[in-house]
């Protein structure tokens, strides 16, 4: 995606009385930075998709999410960018007021259909591709999050855009697991992963993630289900708290539904004595802001 601008991405290290008391050292890559919206994982997730559907000839893109999604948002933008046009199929009923996140990928272009919920997940669980191509014809479908191997061979890419080789430890926010797929792929075996889970008891992510990686998940990965605040886009003053103080300090933005809870956690596994002494920490900070759009206003700092 041409236009994006790669060189901003920083990695910023965060130093604070806990880091110093626990002698380690850790530092968040700004994948944040690459764009407002195409940002973090999801602009890596969709460079296989989008290069395979130009290499096959497709000229629309369809893809699958919520009202809220940064990957329908993504897509609507990365679409616009490389000439394809692009819908979107939406999990629920049409409301009436459309999401920050709806609009915003409707003004980027992409055509909007809603789903019935039940009806959605037996699009995506069954065979959706006979469905797509009666409803919509010849379009290229990227599943929804982004998920799949395709997704995960441009996760791993996060982890080439520096030299990320002095790190002992990785931390990523997890949905489907596409990213930490990647980020384990890339990964070298003195190099523990962990993954903080946005959903509450999503048990079944070790699977899903292991069916992504192309060999046997290190047994150091860890899959962390502690810091969900209540289940997906849920949150609490305690959050929202956190937030803005991590703010204050760093004046680093963090999203509600991904990257606020993954760097709690963080701060929360330090406290616990998870990470030995001495550790380096990479805290990946997925994008995602576009998301704390769809937040009561005046609850951010930022
Ligand atoms: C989608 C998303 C994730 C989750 O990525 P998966 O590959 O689905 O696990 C994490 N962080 C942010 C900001 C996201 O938008």
């Amino acid at each position: 995606m041409q236009e994006l601008q790669f060189t901003d991405i920083s990695i910023d290290s965060i130093k604070n009385q806990l880091t110093l008391q626990k002698r380690l050292h850790l530092a968040i890559l700004r994948l944040d930075k690459i764009h407002p919206v195409v940002s973090g994982n999801k602009w890596f997730k969709l460079q296989y998709y989008l290069r395979d559907a130009k290499k096959q000839g497709y000229q629309t893109l369809l893809t699958f999410g919520g009202a809220y999604s940064n990957h329908i948002a993504a897509t609507a933008y990365a679409a616009k960018a490389h000439g394809f046009n692009a819908i979107g199929v939406i999990r629920g009923e049409q409301p009436q007021q459309w999401s920050h996140t709806l609009q915003e990928a409707s003004t980027q272009g992409m055509q909007l259909t809603f789903l019935p919920r039940n009806e959605f997940a037996q699009i995506k669980r069954n065979a959706s591709a006979k469905w797509i191509e009666q409803r919509f014809g010849k379009v290229y479908a990227i599943p929804e999050g982004g998920y799949g191997k395709l997704g995960k061979y441009g996760a791993a890419n996060i982890l080439r855009i520096a030299d990320t080789s002095i790190y002992t430890h990785f931390v990523s926010a997890v949905g489907t697991g596409t990213t930490v797929a990647g980020i384990l792929q890339a990964s070298s075996a003195n190099q523990h992963v962990s993954g903080i889970s946005v959903m509450k008891n999503n048990f079944g992510l070790a699977d899903e993630i292991q069916k992504l990686s192309d060999s046997p998940v290190p047994p150091e990965f860890r899959l962390i289900h502690d810091y969900h605040f209540g289940g997906y886009a849920r949150y609490n003053t305690e959050l929202l708290d956190f937030m803005n103080s991590f703010y204050r300090t760093t004046h680093i933005p963090l999203d509600f539904v991904y990257t606020a809870k993954m760097m709690f956690g963080v701060f929360d596994l330090i406290r616990n004595d998870y990470f030995p002494p001495g550790s380096v920490i990479l805290a990946i900070h997925t994008g995602g802001l576009q998301g704390n759009e769809s937040l009561p206003t005046g609850k951010l700092l930022f």
